[in-house]
């Protein structure tokens, strides 16, 4: 056989397996189908694919389409239990889901608890898998075998298992998604991956650290995604002891979403959910995966609260407040414990905020301390400042924390300059001193500000 025969025949041989391989489905323009199009854009995506491969560039449309539809956005709220998250489901069935998360954040974030999963299998107890691209690159062969068992649901956790910011907010000192763009391919690029081996598109999403901006909620949804996180926290992201794990799991109660790691074979994640799930069986519990069902889904009972941090101005009154932040005089004065309507000049007030899209900047978040909790944990968690979380608690290094007891974040706000913004805007906006913004940012006020620059805002603003 000629050299060129055999070229000719490779290149025949490439063409077939691509054809016929998984990726045919993103590849040919013909085999586009609008019915799993998430966002109605297969017209413009049919016509394009002729210029480059359907995946990336249906990617990229979808990217393009939702830049400008959300561009504009700027997030008030950041944390687990943001708007949009689903924490629970519903119902006074006896059921529990449980969700495990497959990280593959590096080193031990890899693993597979072969133990945990065989355990499930033999039992037929079903669960949802929430697996990131990372982990699917680490476990290609494992990651197929559970794909393919019924019991398990495979849900997205996410490309690169980043927390899932519009504005590169972090989580436990994991940097988040740094744009709208970044967030699609979070979402889309895992969820190529996992359709490229299972042809199933998932239907639930949750980021790595389960940290959110409620835009980027938005955006999942837009892309077809429930966003899940837990109402039980099976086992604190792998730092329970067996005993802890097995009294988390025992607390969950009808419609628990508990969260567990499935990628930590190294820790007792396994035994201590072997314990408790018979004792769960005998009190009447069964497990569904979270598609059974979908249609009950329901956010989180708050228990975060949200609000403005109001300084009394001359004429203020407490109806006044009330009304124009949507809230009632009940409300403020029971967070603020006020025994009467008498307000002083300059008093500090918590107003809970109802709408969250009346929020400015998150400002401050009510913390309830769970076991386990530091205020160093808690600072690395919101991406908030040490220092202020002391000050604004009159608490220092060697203060004792109690279960239960709630402590105040101050969050800053990131703004993203868009047109027309300047420097002063921005410090009216949110309350806080031009000289603030100055020092917070390395700026002076002879510096220009362009358009998608992020400012920081600090917290603690000076009046509302
Ligand atoms: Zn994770």
């Amino acid at each position: 056989m000629s050299k060129t025969t055999s070229i000719i025949l490779i290149l025949c041989i490439i063409l077939v397996f691509t054809y016929i391989s998984p990726l045919h489905a993103y590849a040919c323009p013909l085999c586009f189908d609008a019915s799993d199009d998430p966002i109605g854009l297969g017209a413009i995506t049919g016509a394009q694919a002729f210029y480059s491969t359907l995946s990336s560039n249906r990617i990229e449309t979808i990217k393009q389409d939702i830049i400008n539809r959300y561009g504009h956005y700027s997030p008030q709220q950041w944390g687990e239990n943001v708007d949009g998250v689903r924490t629970r489901i519903d119902t006074e069935d006896k059921i529990i889901a449980l969700t495990f998360d497959a990280c593959g954040q590096g080193g031990f974030s890899n693993g597979y608890d072969k133990q945990l999963i065989d355990f499930l299998i033999k039992h037929q107890i079903p669960a949802t898998l929430f697996i990131s691209g990372r982990w699917i690159g680490s476990n290609p062969s494992i990651f197929k075998e559970l794909a393919q068992n019924p019991i398990f649901d495979i849900a997205n956790h996410g490309y690169r298992h980043s927390p899932l910011s519009i504005n590169g907010r972090s989580a436990y000192g994991i940097k988040g998604t740094t744009s709208i763009g970044e967030v699609v391919d979070e979402i889309l690029l895992n969820e190529q991956k996992i359709l490229n081996i299972t042809g199933k598109k998932p239907r639930y999403f949750r980021s790595g650290t389960a940290f959110y901006d409620e835009v980027a909620v938005k955006i999942a949804n837009e892309l077809g995604y429930e966003v899940i996180n837990y109402n039980v926290l099976g086992d604190a992201g792998a730092t329970f002891t067996r005993e802890q794990v097995r009294q988390a799991t025992l607390s969950a109660t009808s419609g628990s979403i508990i969260l567990f790691h499935m990628n930590r074979p190294e820790t007792d994640i396994a035994d201590g959910i072997i314990d408790a799930i018979p004792e769960l069986i005998k009190r009447g519990f069964r497990f569904v995966k979270l598609e059974e069902y979908h249609q009950k889904l329901a956010p989180r009972k708050p228990t975060v609260d949200n609000y403005f941090l109001h300084t009394v101005a001359r004429g203020d009154s407490l109806w006044a407040i009330a009304t124009r932040f949507g809230t009632t005089v009940q409300k403020i004065q029971n967070m603020n414990q006020l025994k009467t309507t008498v307000l002083n000049v300059g008093q500090r007030l918590q107003v809970p905020v109802k709408d969250p899209s009346l929020l400015v900047a998150p400002v401050e978040v009510n913390h309830r301390i769970a076991r386990g909790d530091s205020l160093w944990r808690i600072s690395n968690m919101y991406g908030a400042n040490l220092n202020s979380i002391y000050q604004r608690n009159n608490l220092n290094q060697h203060s004792i924390l109690q279960v239960g007891q709630r402590v105040i974040v101050p969050i800053e706000a990131i703004h993203v300059v868009s047109s027309g913004d300047t420097l002063w805007h921005i410090s009216i906006r949110y309350g806080v001193s031009l000289q603030q913004i100055y020092q917070r940012n390395n700026l002076s006020p002879q510096s220009i500000i362009r358009i998608g620059q992020r400012i920081i805002v600090p917290p603690n603003p000076i009046s509302w």
